[in-house]
């Protein structure tokens, strides 16, 4: 007999070990309910990962349960909240044990990384959908955001750019000879949750990169209003991704693909020594608005564009 909703929830989801005192009341009622400690503003994201459109059909539900977890942890990121508790919608086609358990555990592995607490959420039947609305704590007033980018500010981005859109190269047939990172890149990426943190007080604006650099640093500036000149020759490409470029002459691709999770951020000079992560600095923000490349020296201009999905 198949496993009803509720015995459902029991049994995937309501196993977690890790409990915060500020969670007064988790799964189990009609909310949940969390006290939040003076001084700090919560932070509120949600995200939905839909079959055949952010995943292909068949994918690893292991790498899903992280995955949905991870974009939204990675939003959390962008602003400088350090996580605090989550809920997850999950609609499935039928009930498949093998799929939930292995869904629940690539999920619970990341929540227990970043000691988040599952605290409720609901289940429906229908096309294979999944949404995680994460919270985050960050002292009031000091969270990271996209509208205070300033003319002068160096731009940073943290990791490696177009990882994860070579791996969904080779998931649509371009063979790579060691393609095991960009895979994992683009089906199991790690939210900078840490690093986030850390930018609190130094960066001016931050934005995690989930679209692709040239549309996620374009809400950057169209928010700051203010423009940018990236340095093409700056930016940090691992060694899989050169060859890439090399055997196609695609160069555009780290500039345009999503799904790195990376952190892109603006910092004034002055801070620019206090700043104490790994980063990479890639080019300036200018009053002059728009967004430029400089490659080999001549300034092209860029579309500041990002994947829409119904346009
Ligand atoms: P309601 O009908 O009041 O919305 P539900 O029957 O949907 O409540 O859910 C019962 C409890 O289980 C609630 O506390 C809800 O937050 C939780 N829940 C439902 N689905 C999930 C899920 N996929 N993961 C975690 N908690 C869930
Ligand atoms: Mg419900």
């Amino acid at each position: 007999m198949p496993l009803s909703e509720f015995t459902l929830i029991e049994r995937f989801f309501n196993q977690q070990k890790v409990k915060k005192n500020t969670t007064t009341l988790g799964i189990g009622d009609d909310c949940a309910l969390l006290s939040v400690p003076a001084g700090y503003e919560l932070a509120v994201t949600t995200d939905t990962m839909v079959e055949n459109v952010h995943f292909f059909a068949g994918s690893d539900p292991y790498q899903l349960g992280h995955k949905i977890l991870a974009v939204n942890l990675s939003d959390l990121a962008s602003m400088g909240a350090n996580p605090f508790s989550v809920t997850l919608a999950l609609t499935l086609p039928s009930i498949d044990e093998n799929w939930l358990q292995a869904f629940a555990e690539g999920f619970f592995a990341l929540a227990e990384r970043h000691s988040v607490d599952l605290i409720g959420g609901d289940t429906t039947s229908g096309p294979l959908t999944l949404t995680v609305q994460a919270l985050g704590l960050v002292t009031s007033g000091l969270a990271l955001k996209r509208s205070t980018a300033k003319p002068g500010d160096t731009i940073c981005v943290t990791g490696y750019l177009g990882v994860a859109g070579l791996g969904l190269k080779i998931k649509q047939g371009y063979h790579c000879k060691q393609p095991e990172a960009a895979l994992k890149r683009f089906n199991q990426p790690e939210p900078q949750v840490e690093i986030g943190q850390a930018l609190v007080g130094i960066a001016n604006a931050c934005i995690d990169i989930s679209d692709g650099l040239t549309g996620d640093i374009g809400h950057i500036l169209q928010q700051s209003r203010v423009g940018a000149c990236l340095d093409w020759e700056a930016l940090p490409l691992s060694q899989a991704v050169k060859a890439y470029i090399e055997d196609t002459g695609d160069w555009a691709m780290p500039l345009t693909a999503g799904d790195d999770y990376e952190l892109c951020f603006t910092v004034s000079p002055d801070k620019i020594k206090a700043l104490n992560i790994p980063h990479t600095k890639i080019g300036v923000i200018e009053s002059l608005p728009g967004l430029r490349l400089n490659k080999s020296g001549n300034i092209h201009p860029l579309e500041a564009k990002s994947f829409e999905h119904f346009t």
